[in-house]
């Protein structure tokens, strides 16, 4: 994150960092600077400003851009090119403490290393570890009694290389999962057993960590390397033609919960089905993605979630949907073992605008 650089930057100067902002952008033309480095975690700079910090850094504007992707991120309230901009505002996206045994000398005193995950970047699967938002310090989960994560994110490493259109494979794919989750899967073993490791390893209770993307990530990316399958979408369609939707339908469940290791997912999505239509059944984003493949859509229309079947981005949303308990209290607890920020797999509908 610029924000973090900066900071830590100026903190080997013994500088305040709003102090050595000022200096690099001082120049014949007026200068602005909104917010302060308490005021916001991110600093955004138009054009001409981070011409300025390039040429402070003596490095070509493109060479500092490719070390630093976060500079190329605009922000529309300081699109000016005339003159000098930079404002601390909120991060457009999610956010990390990077892994502290990774780049452990760029630490600085209470300046810790912030970072976009992008797709992947939310676990060190060399340290084992999912990596969490703590602004002033370090902040993750070790993975060594959650050895489904890594096994998982090896795989989701795999998708976003094979697959351009991975980060909508995997935000649809969440909102497939978080269907079953309110639909009642909250109660379901597998999940229970995750929820108490997690719960261990974070000293929350399970009900605090329930809502936390970690949770469903082993099915989520089973559910998109799935969905992501062009034979298997093949299959799909060459069912529904010779059999139905119907028949394609269950073939697609029965195959995620081989792949699930839920054997029984098929059957129990049927019996939800029939018991009594809620708001997630209604809007089934598995449903809708299966009509629009077998009718032959594809490209982006393929990806898209329905917005009232998205899995909620607010923490105390999904929290409200997930337990019986007082939202705000399992929030609180949540927010004190840094769960409620970070990467999250419905981030990606909200991507941060880039200058070309
Ligand atoms: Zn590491």
């Amino acid at each position: 994150m610029t924000g973090s650089w900066l900071r830590r930057m100026t903190a080997g100067f013994g500088l305040p960092a709003q102090d050595l902002l000022r200096a690099i952008l001082s120049g014949p033309r007026s200068v602005e600077v909104t917010g302060t480095p308490a005021t916001g975690l991110e600093l955004f700079l138009n054009v001409p400003a981070r011409e300025a910090l390039a040429r402070f850094a003596g490095t070509p504007l493109s060479g500092l851009t490719s070390a630093l992707p976060s500079l190329a991120t605009t922000h529309s309230r300081i699109a000016d090119r005339e003159i000098r901009k930079a404002a601390w505002y909120a991060p457009c996206a999610a956010w990390v403490t990077a892994c502290p045994s990774c780049c452990g000398r760029a630490w600085l005193p209470g300046q810790s290393v912030l970072l976009y995950p992008q797709a992947v970047g939310h676990v060190c699967r060399r340290h084992g570890r999912w990596l969490l938002a703590h602004a002033a310090g370090s902040a993750s989960i070790p993975l060594t009694s959650l050895p489904e994560i890594l096994t998982a994110h090896h795989r989701h490493v795999a998708l976003a290389q094979a697959r351009p259109e991975a980060a909508q494979v995997v935000a649809l794919a969440a909102a497939v999962v978080w269907s079953w989750q309110v639909q009642g899967w909250k109660a379901e073993t597998v999940w229970q057993d995750r929820a108490r490791r997690l719960a261990s390893v974070t000293g929350c209770t399970p009900a605090a960590v329930m809502p936390h993307a970690l949770l469903a990530y082993p099915e989520t990316i089973a559910v998109a390397r799935l969905l992501s399958n062009p034979p298997w979408r093949q299959r799909l369609r060459a069912k529904a033609a010779t059999a139905g939707v119907a028949a394609a339908e269950t073939m697609l469940r029965q195959e995620i919960g081989r792949r699930v290791e839920r054997p029984w997912l098929a059957d129990w999505l049927a019996a939800c089905a029939r018991i009594g239509p809620r708001q997630a059944a209604r809007t089934d984003p598995l449903q809708g993605w299966l009509l629009k493949s077998v009718n032959g859509i594809s490209g982006d229309a393929l990806w898209t979630v329905n917005r009232a079947a998205a899995r909620p981005s607010e923490y105390s949303e999904r929290a409200g949907l997930l337990t019986d308990r007082p939202v705000r209290s399992v929030v609180e607890e949540a927010k004190a073992a840094f769960l409620t920020g970070g990467w999250d797999p419905a981030a990606v509908l909200h991507p941060p605008r880039r200058v070309p």
